[in-house]
């Protein structure tokens, strides 16, 4: 039996043709026409003006929140709920992170405590550069309960979309809610690759802003001139080759990824004391692209802890990890504000992902269910 991985990227024949294509066409460089083709399906999935591709979505949240004025003096409000990339890209600014707590049902941003930490910080005299959001695990924040609000304080709201490639919310793509928006190709992510991302958004200033700080910020002349700091941002053609190939495969890999899903709801769900991060309310989860599915253990009711869990699972090759480690909680941001009620420290104590990428087989999804099935069945 082979080790089932969390998730891993799902390559077939098409990604072959595509990257064989690039590299046959010459453009083995920085830029080139799959670049520009990337951009542009992109920008139409989404239903967004601009697209630019990066070598990372770090990259791309690092120039969303430049692009918003983020910068020394200012405070970016941010989730503590989140992979390091996301504050990591406020700290490169100079910006102060200001972390939130989550709600309990999907672990997004409490929208209520949000808005009381934006009127706390106005109150203080601080001057707030953004929001940003991120679409945890795939599933969309509370965006109705988050954009009007931003509207009327005059807090531009940047999207961490990294996860959510695909997702939803009442209908709206995930990447389409802030004045701009991040998402990942990662290696794990929904489509990969290998390494990049894309920032997104309609506002033509931010994005012109974008595109010559991603290229060391080079003046236009004919010698190499230039009066800022700029970044090497930018995503290879044949990365971009990847990329396409991928994205033609979206649909097909997200109605894997939720079928997987299911079938853990199905299969675990009944047990005593688990639950299904977002899959609370059912009439609710039609947009989550279920990149990463998460069981919560209620340590009333079970003695079966994450740590158990987890080694069990490794025990019979297969690979499940904690959530992610609040950011209040990490020793790097220990001096920063933060906003907390404990949901987020709970569900870290308490939460496990399941391995959910698209390349899993049905016998390798009965495999995790049987053998969690097993564990937990003994608490
Ligand atoms: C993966 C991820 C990122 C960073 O994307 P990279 O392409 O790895 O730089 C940012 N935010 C979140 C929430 C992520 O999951």
């Amino acid at each position: 039996m082979s080790r089932i991985f969390l998730s891993k990227a799902d390559v077939t024949e098409v990604e072959e043709r595509y990257v064989l294509d690039a590299v046959r066409s010459g453009w083995v460089a920085p830029l080139g026409p799959h670049v520009d083709a990337f951009e542009a399906e992109i920008a139409a999935r989404v239903g967004v003006q601009s697209a630019l591709a990066l070598s990372s979505g770090t990259a791309a949240l690092h120039l969303a929140l430049l692009g918003v004025g983020a910068g020394p003096g200012t405070v970016v409000v941010v989730p503590s709920m989140t992979f390091a990339a996301s504050a990591n890209a406020v700290a490169y600014t100079g910006a102060s992170c200001v972390f939130v707590d989550a709600q309990s049902s999907d672990g997004n941003v409490d929208p209520h405590l949000l808005l009381e930490a934006l009127d706390t910080l106005r109150r203080e005299g601080a001057t707030v550069a953004a929001v940003m959001s991120v679409d945890l695990f795939g599933r969309c924040a509370d965006y109705a309960n988050i954009v009007d609000a931003l509207d009327e304080r005059g807090i531009p709201l940047i999207e961490d979309a990294a996860e959510a490639l695909g997702a939803s919310h009442r209908g709206k793509p995930a990447g389409s809610f802030g004045q701009a928006a991040a998402l990942s190709f990662n290696g794990n992510k929904i489509i990969t690759t290998s390494g990049g991302g894309m920032l997104l958004s309609d506002d033509g200033d931010l994005m012109e802003r974008a595109r010559y700080l991603s290229t060391q910020a080079r003046q236009p002349v004919p010698w190499y001139e230039h009066t800022d700091i700029g970044y090497n941002y930018r995503l290879s053609n044949l990365l971009a080759a990847l990329g396409r190939a991928q994205l033609t495969r979206l649909d097909d890999m997200i109605a894997r990824r939720r079928a997987i899903r299911s079938a853990y709801v199905e299969g675990l769900g009944d047990l005593p004391g688990v639950r299904f991060l977002g899959a609370d309310d059912p009439a609710d989860t039609g947009g989550d692209n279920c990149w990463l599915s998460c069981l919560v253990l209620d340590p009333d009711v079970t003695s079966t802890t994450p740590d158990l869990l987890i080694k069990s699972l490794d025990a019979a090759d297969i690979e499940a990890r904690y959530l992610w480690k609040p950011m209040h909680a990490q020793p790097v941001f220990a001096s920063s504000r933060a906003f907390v009620t404990g949901t987020s420290d709970r569900l870290f104590a308490t939460g496990v992902t399941l391995p959910s990428g698209s390349i899993l087989t049905d016998d390798d999804v009965d495999r995790v269910i049987s053998t969690a099935r097993a564990t937990l069945g003994r608490s």
